[in-house]
């Protein structure tokens, strides 16, 4: 029997050849290797190839053969449905072993890791039973019983999938789980910094039987293998999740040829509290503990990460002293460590930037009411760990640069309002549009600022929840396209018209 100890062995033997391509491990043709870093004490535990231009290529010609030649694209869906579930089968398998590797890679808690892996076998489980319960197409009426007109999906083709840092795993399975669904094949590019699980993927994909080409990886850096995979004219489509900056450059590559593009891009996301929703002492307590959790998971670096509190002027003070409270109380440390219940951010460059962040905004007149530094060494979080503290920032307003972008980091900034008008306009006072909530024990008032909020999700009376089966995605500059649900399908899909004649005869639109 096939176990993962065995599987890492095999990995461990591989070493560097973290590049797959039509069915092979393979070193970079440079030559060239890349240390992976543990971000809780800064130091590699692992080596992966550093691709490039060249490596790309050979990965797209083997997933282009494999598309233009194989089997996949034709496979029964019910086959491609069954295959999708034993590889949720493997993940469960796998679970602890990869969780502990995700966070080890991105410096989240080892419970955080297993709740990613649950997720992505979630998705696979979704897209299976998704394709597997469509009709294979739709009858049109055409306005004739001589014609028979039909529309079916079919797959896109060669996908190309670029991915990043925070959710390693789990942003790639919302690519690839609807990709194979469709009868895609793929070359994935995961971050440079955090490859690791998605190498194991690609194992587990094989295990379960995927034919030869049709899951292709290529590790290196987002200037060379991500550049060439979004020109490249053998791929149909490129889906990113990524930033700003690099999701235009992609954008951008990726018209020249025309490519279906998908972007899952930032976000700076409200979180929207009403006095009425902490009348209450559960129900302020919730409401803090959910901003809490909203802002400070994995160190706030998530894109729906609810960084911006927006809150009634009226218990500003109360929830803001509690919140700080506990947000100095977090244990930070290595996510691998008992009791530990945030982990470092993920390198020093992303460290930096919250820092320059938190000192700019308090140039611009914030009012710091916890954290604002790194935290001392101790036996949990050893010296060189990327660790900084969770901070609240109090005073700030929407001109403040730490208000409009994106910070990635364990950082809350404090608006305040006083009416119901002045809440939504200040949610969506923003260039991004991912994500954002609403608390209020109104049911009125909570369907109607939903309703005015332009995010791709809003949540009331909750924070962070998202289900396979609803789209996510955003509004503005968060992004074009939509992951999940039957639209997360429909990106990976072409739509064909087949327009049969059962009884052709001459048009004689030319006299001749
Ligand atoms: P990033 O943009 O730096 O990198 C993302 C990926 O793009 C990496 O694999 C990188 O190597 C690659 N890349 C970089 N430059 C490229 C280029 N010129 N061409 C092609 N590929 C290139 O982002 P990151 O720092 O890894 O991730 C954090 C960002 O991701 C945040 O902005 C976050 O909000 C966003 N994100 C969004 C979602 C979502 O669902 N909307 C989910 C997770 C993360």
């Amino acid at each position: 029997m096939s176990t993962m100890a065995n599987r890492t062995e095999t990995r461990a033997e591989r070493g560097h050849r973290t590049i797959h391509a039509g069915g092979e491990w393979l070193a970079a043709s440079s030559g060239a290797t890349r240390d992976i870093i543990d971000p809780a004490d800064a130091r590699p535990f692992a080596v992966v190839a550093e691709g490039d231009e060249k490596d790309t290529d050979l990965a797209v010609a083997a997933a282009r053969r494999a598309f233009d030649a194989g089997e996949w694209p034709h496979t029964p869906v019910a086959e491609r449905a069954a295959l999708l579930r034993r590889v949720a089968d493997l993940l469960v398998r796998d679970r602890e072993e990869l969780g502990l590797l995700e966070s080890r890679d991105a410096g989240k808690t080892v419970e955080e890791g297993r709740v990613d892996i649950d997720c992505v076998a979630d998705a696979f489980r979704y897209f299976a039973d998704l394709v597997a319960g469509e009709a294979p197409g739709r009858v049109v009426d055409a306005g004739s019983p001589d014609i028979h007109s039909v529309v079916v999906h079919e797959p896109v083709g060669v996908c190309a999938m670029i991915t990043p840092w925070n959710y390693p795993l789990l942003q790639a399975s919302w690519k690839i789980t609807p990709a194979l669904a469709a009868g895609n094949t793929f070359v994935i590019k995961p971050s440079e910094i955090t490859p690791m699980t998605t190498i194991a993927l690609i194992d587990l994909l094989v295990e379960a039987g995927l034919p030869t080409g049709v899951a292709n990886i290529v590790t290196g850096p987002g200037h060379t293998v991500g550049a060439r995979l979004a020109e490249h004219p053998d791929v149909d489509l490129v889906s990113f999740t990524g930033g700003l900056v690099s999701g235009t450059k992609v954008a951008q590559a990726a018209a020249v040829t025309v490519k279906k593009v998908a972007l899952e891009l930032g976000g700076k996301n409200p979180n929207v509290v009403f006095a009425d929703a902490c009348e209450t002492e559960e129900g302020f307590d919730t409401a803090v503990d959910q901003a809490l959790n909203a802002a400070f998971i994995h160190s706030g670096q998530v894109c729906s990460a609810g960084g911006r509190l927006i809150i009634e002027e009226s218990v500003r003070e109360r929830f803001v002293a509690e919140l700080a409270r506990r947000a100095a109380k977090i244990r930070l440390g290595r996510g691998t460590e008992d009791g530990v219940e945030c982990g470092p951010l993920v390198s020093e460059q992303q460290r930096a930037k919250t820092e320059d962040y938190v000192a700019s905004a308090l140039a611009e007149g914030a009012v710091l009411r916890c954290g604002g530094k790194r935290p001392e060494p101790s036996p949990e979080r050893p010296e060189g760990g990327y660790f900084y503290e969770p901070t609240v920032l109090d005073q700030c307003h929407r001109e403040m640069r730490v208000v409009r972008e994106e910070v990635f980091g364990p950082v809350l900034t404090v608006e305040t309002f006083r009416t119901e008008d002045e809440a939504v306009a200040l949610a969506n006072d923003t260039e991004y549009g991912l994500a954002g909530a609403v608390w209020t024990a109104d049911a009125g008032r909570a369907r109607r600022v939903a309703g005015r909020l332009r995010h791709g999700t809003v949540w009331i009376n909750d924070f962070h929840p998202y289900l396979p089966q609803a789209e996510w995605g955003g509004f503005g500059k968060s992004g074009v396209g939509r992951e999940l649900g039957p639209a997360g399908l429909a990106e990976y899909r072409e739509s064909k018209h087949v327009y049969q004649n059962l009884a052709p005869k001459p048009v004689r639109w030319f006299a001749g």
